[in-house]
């Protein structure tokens, strides 16, 4: 699992007018990212997306915003130009609704991180980052709410989630072999949900805490206070605020004891759904009437992260609280969802 026989030498320091390429910056992480080193002053960021920039949920002062679709292997060469570091976000994905309906979408993402790789390695980039996911890890050992929580080496022997959870895997291969056989620094992190403003919250794609929020904000204003839920409210899952999400990016980057060794970046405070609804009920100050979809997507029985690599090598992990998260996460999906009942443009994606 660890960096192998390869020598690391040591990065000249990182300087504030360096290129640092972020992709899939239209979406929810890549673009609070691009604001994060934004406010570290780095001056030099270029954000891509293939979505119009109109509909990107975050457009950074100061930043250089190209639309470009990353599935092609001369956008990619493109996007790189010059680059330092390389952060690459850019995925298709969604919540559970998402990756168990287009799983053919989900798969061809591995356009994206192979050209990506590719270009960074010969562009001469120093860094590469690649966001995995939870989804990588065998399916097999979450069958039970009670699950106990996953450790990196629990993606083999491989049963990924289909589409998605296996593109992730492969794509971890790639940013593994290019560090073996090429030499660049990858770096690997496998993200558990990640919540909070800035992030898709109605249109499909929405994942559990966005959603929730929303059918709660609906409900009020609706004055119908009923909600449903997907599956029966007993699948237990871990939610990591964004703010803890983009700082555990850098410091993974920029760990060299991570080169190309996937690690764990989640929360371990593990909850089921029905206390994520009752959470943010609390927060709304009300109470809803529950009914279950027993047949919508609900994906996995039970998921947790563990920390225990992630805390022996960094010495840190996500720790803002649920609770806190959700109130930031409410009031902001609140807000849009006002903005868009006066019939202002708001960033669906
Ligand atoms: P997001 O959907 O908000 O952002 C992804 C962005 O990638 C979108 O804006 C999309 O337009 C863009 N994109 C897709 N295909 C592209 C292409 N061909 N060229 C250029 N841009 C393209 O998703 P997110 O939640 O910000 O996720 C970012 C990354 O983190 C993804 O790789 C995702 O798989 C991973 N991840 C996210 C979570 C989570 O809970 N949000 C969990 C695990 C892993």
């Amino acid at each position: 699992m660890h960096a192998a026989q390869r020598t690391v030498e040591k990065d000249p320091p990182l300087r504030k007018d360096d290129w640092i390429i972020i992709t899939g910056a239209g979406g929810f992480i890549a673009g609070n990212l691009a604001l994060y080193f934004s406010r570290k002053g780095f001056t030099r960021i270029r954000a891509i997306d293939k979505k119009p920039l109109y509909e990107w949920y975050l457009r950074v002062p100061g930043v250089q915003c190209l639309c470009l679709d990353l599935s092609l292997e001369d956008n990619c060469r493109r996007a790189c130009e010059g680059a330092v570091e390389v952060y690459n976000l850019a995925a298709d994905m969604g919540g559970m609704g998402f990756i168990e309906r287009f799983r053919v979408e989900c798969l061809r993402s591995i356009l994206i991180n192979t050209h990506m790789v590719e270009a960074a390695c010969r562009a001469g980039a120093r860094r590469y980052f690649y966001s995995s996911s939870a989804c990588a890890y065998n399916t097999s050992l979450q069958q039970d709410p009670n699950v106990r929580a996953l450790k990196e080496s629990d993606a083999y022997p491989a049963m990924a989630e289909r589409g998605y959870g296996w593109e992730k895997l492969i794509s971890e291969q790639f940013c593994q072999e290019y560090w073996h056989e090429r030499g660049l620094k990858t770096f690997i992190a496998r993200f558990h949900n990640v919540y909070g403003p800035h992030g898709t919250w109605d249109g499909g794609r929405e994942k559990a805490p966005a959603a929730i929020c929303r059918k709660i904000v609906e409900a009020i204003d609706h004055n119908d206070l009923r909600i449903d839920i997907w599956g029966n409210g007993e699948q237990t899952r871990s939610f990591m605020f964004i703010d803890d999400c983009v700082q555990g990016i850098d410091k993974i980057t920029h760990c060299d004891r991570l080169i190309a060794t996937p690690v764990n970046l989640g929360s371990s405070e593990m909850v089921s759904i029905n206390t994520l609804v009752s959470k943010v009920e609390r927060i709304a100050g009300v109470k809803l009437q529950r009914t279950y979809d027993l047949h919508a997507p609900q994906g996995v029985a039970g998921r947790n992260s563990d920390n225990t690599f992630i805390r022996q090598v960094l010495r840190w992990e996500p720790r803002t609280p649920l609770d806190k998260g959700l109130a930031i996460t409410y009031r902001w999906i609140k807000q849009q969802y006002a903005i868009r009942k006066q019939g202002r443009r708001v960033g669906i994606g």
